[in-house]
């Protein structure tokens, strides 16, 4: 079977009825990008920017985040990068950081409410993805986003790095594509209002099926009632996704969900435009994509 699947590199990503979608793979590391190279990913849907901080006792430097950003974007060779900023607290502590124990950390101080508390942290990693976006296809992407508020702050602390850059000489790209994770209820109740904020969605199942049902997405006690496949969960995919394309934006699901094959038709049905897996799914995903004809697909959710 892996062989066979190996037959797919190169090919497209193409349903029997000629759709196309886009199969991007998630990384948590820069040494992942051998195997998404090996596995031929259309590009990077979510770098996990986290480890930078986790491998360290102290806060990575801008050099030190620009020479990994840079090399990824460089061995993606035009391809699309797209990295997410900072997505630490709750389940992903760091000592250095000093963050205050919470009751409810999943609820707390965490991801992009740091970002916008602390902004030097922010403006730090910010300066070091613009440096290296004039060396390959760099997008920006913002985690655990609530607020249309959020994103306007993040555009204006943007402008801010932008034109410090642009004052010191340094080269960079002026355009880069920004999006936004979908993964509370509340941004994709306020989707239509975000897209046109942003230039993409990319929905992060995980979180969203933790905050949608109330269960904790770390506790194998609740292992049985965590489902993603729950209507509520699909019937969000699809709102965000009609309030993208009704804005011209488009659409990714870079959760754990995007993998499913089972839902592969579903996805292709409701108009995503991308599925972000770990490199290891790519082929078979692209598999999938294959043997599937949306036009046989009836809509059950
Ligand atoms: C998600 O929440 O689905 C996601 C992709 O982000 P993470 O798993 O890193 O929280
Ligand atoms: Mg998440």
């Amino acid at each position: 079977k892996k062989i066979l699947l190996q037959k797919l590199r190169g090919q497209e990503n193409i349903t029997i009825d000629g759709k196309k979608i886009n199969i991007y793979a998630n990384i948590g590391n820069s040494t992942d990008i051998g195997a998404v190279l090996k596995n031929d990913a259309g590009g990077i849907g979510l770098f996990r920017s986290e480890f930078l901080y986790l491998e360290k006792d102290t806060f990575p430097t801008e050099d030190e985040q620009f020479a990994i950003y840079k090399y990824v974007a460089e061995s993606m060779a035009g391809k699309k990068v797209i990295i997410r900023t900072l997505d630490i607290g709750a389940d992903k502590q760091v000592g250095y950081f000093d963050l205050p124990l919470e009751e409810n950390p999943a609820l707390g101080y965490r991801a992009i409410r740091i970002c916008l508390t602390v902004k030097d942290i922010f403006k730090t990693q910010l300066r070091a993805l613009y440096r290296a976006s004039a060396y390959g296809n760099i997008a920006i992407m913002f985690p655990m986003i609530t607020s249309l508020e959020e994103v306007k702050e993040i555009k204006e602390i943007i402008q801010e790095v932008k034109a410090e850059l642009a004052e010191t000489g340094i080269d960079f790209k002026d355009n880069l594509e920004l999006g936004i994770m979908i993964e509370t209820p509340a941004a994709v109740m306020i989707s239509d209002l975000l897209a046109k904020e942003v230039d993409f969605f990319s929905i992060g199942t995980n979180d969203l099926t933790q905050y949608t049902l109330a269960i904790d997405r770390q506790n194998p006690k609740l292992d049985k009632f965590y489902n993603p496949h729950h209507p509520a969960i699909l019937r969000m995919i699809q709102l965000t996704a009609d309030n993208a394309h009704k804005n011209g934006k488009w659409i990714g699901i870079c959760g754990e969900l995007a993998g499913d094959l089972s839902l592969t038709e579903t996805f292709l049905k409701m108009g995503i435009d991308e599925l972000s897996v770990s490199p290891g799914l790519v082929l078979g995903l692209r598999n999938k994509v294959r043997e599937s004809d949306v036009s046989k697909i009836l809509k059950n959710w």
